[in-house]
């Protein structure tokens, strides 16, 4: 029942992980779910400073605990090293809890087990609105509240990675926030491609998350799946949020780059009147029409060509797409945003969805296990959106993702496409963004002229 706060963090960062690691495009900063974090100056301070009281720290379900803060006594499973204090008659009862919310439970009816009126508890609710919407807490944070002779007294709740709510009754119900010292500083991270970008990343000390949104960046122009290559390199200049110190949390990717096969990217983060994206050197952004590849882990076992012999037919007959080896079940994304013009049986290829895009392009995908929920004739789809899964369903002799694209219906090599920059910056944004790329770029070189690997011979800038 006793869950200390290091262990219940590190099992935190080890959920984190295993979802960043799931291969999802993330969301971003997940703002719940650190619920202890910052408690423990608390503790150090509250041990010393009320030494005298006695001081009950556990965590409890609320439910299982109804009977607390009632007139009787309640009888509390004390800590082996808290029993029976010495305190002077007169000393008002303080005493806390961590309690921590159940399937069922809401702040509502936590408080309401501890006895306190209904108007009291929308009230703290309302005061603590501006700071923190008490209505959000779900199940699995953890409420911390302090009571004097069996009433509350105080409640914190640690929401961000450093802003804590306090709410107190003491003259009237009163929220504030309080904040660990923290600051933003950026990171710099590079790393040389032996065995996977994934592995290779954390390896050179990326946070999985910012791992996942670099192959976001430049999905557009590196086909992850396939493309990654021994001896190719990445480096990453990305915020890093420090709280007392310490490093927590990766933050946006203020600049990268990466050679591919001999080939430099450089993806700059600017903001301009339209919100933020990412350009190369020369301004133009970096999402294009088309991804590079609508699978993100996988690799090619066969490529476009115009005479292939059929694996299963055994006749030759031309190929015009790239199949991709991945696990059943694996996510197809929609390479482009469009819209769904066929979902469902189609001969050899099986369970096949095809969408139309912006400039007479369609792309195709085919033998999969199943279509996303959704995705039928008429649909909308984003770019990155998963419209499918992985399957052999059709004439496969395994599974694998038949991917085609058509220009005017007539079927093209989706490894040799140029398509276009979304937008390009002009005149004054383009001034502005010149100051931008120049730091960035600057501390980005950084590594190369700290000799990580330069391989400068080896660079050309990448023209469209
Ligand atoms: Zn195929």
């Amino acid at each position: 029942m006793i869950e200390t706060p290091l262990k219940k963090t590190r099992l935190l960062l080890l959920a984190a992980i295993r979802r960043a690691s799931g291969l999802v495009r993330s969301s971003g900063a997940d703002g719940a779910g650190s619920g202890m974090r910052g408690f423990k100056p608390v503790i150090a301070v509250a041990g010393v400073g009320i030494a005298f009281f006695l001081a009950v720290f556990i965590v409890v379900s609320p439910s299982a605990f109804s009977q607390l803060f009632s007139d009787v006594a309640p009888p509390t499973p004390l800590p082996p090293n808290a029993a029976a204090p010495v305190r002077p008659p007169a000393d008002p009862k303080t005493e806390r809890y961590d309690f921590k919310l159940g399937k069922d439970d809401t702040f509502y009816s936590l408080m309401s087990s501890l006895k306190t009126p209904g108007p009291e508890i929308s009230a703290i609710a309302e005061k603590a609105r501006p700071i923190y919407d008490l209505k959000r807490l779900r199940k699995g944070t953890v409420l911390r509240v302090y009571s004097v002779d069996n009433r509350w007294s105080k409640i914190e709740y640690a929401f961000g990675d450093y802003e804590t709510l306090v709410v107190e009754s003491a003259g009237g119900v009163r929220a504030y926030k309080t904040e660990l010292p923290h600051e933003k500083k950026t990171t710099l991270i590079s790393g040389t491609i032996e065995n996977s970008l994934y592995e290779d990343g954390v390896k050179a000390g990326a946070d999985p998350r910012l791992i996942i949104e670099l192959s976001n960046i430049f999905a557009w122009d590196v086909d992850f799946a396939s493309d990654l290559r021994h001896g190719d390199s990445f480096s990453i200049l990305a915020e890093m949020l420090y709280v007392n110190g310490r490093p927590v949390r990766a933050g946006r990717i203020l600049g990268a780059e990466m050679v591919n096969g001999g080939r430099k990217y450089t993806a700059i983060y600017f903001a301009d009147k339209n919100g933020g994206g990412y350009y190369d050197a020369g301004g133009k952004s970096l999402e294009r029409t088309l991804l590079k590849s609508p699978l993100r882990y996988s690799r090619i076992t066969s490529y476009f060509t115009n005479r292939r012999f059929h694996p299963v037919l055994k006749v030759y007959r031309p190929h015009h797409g790239i199949d991709y080896a991945a696990p059943t079940g694996t996510p197809v994304e929609a390479a482009g945003s469009g819209k769904v013009i066929f979902a469902g049986w189609k001969n050899g290829f099986g369970n096949f969805i095809a969408v139309r895009h912006i400039g007479n392009f369609t792309t195709g995908y085919g033998h999969l296990s199943r279509i996303a929920r959704g995705i039928r004739p008429g649909a909308k789809v984003r770019q990155g959106e998963v419209i499918g899964f992985v399957g052999a369903t059709g004439i496969a002799t395994g599974p694998h993702l038949h991917y085609e694209v058509r220009i005017n219906n007539r079927p093209v090599n989706p490894l040799s496409i140029k398509s276009i920059p979304e937008r390009s910056l002009a005149g004054r944004e383009r001034a502005k963004f010149a100051s931008t790329r120049r730091s960035v770029m600057g501390r980005l070189e950084a590594t190369a002229v700290a000799g990580r690997a330069p391989r400068a011979n080896l660079l050309y800038s990448k023209s469209n």
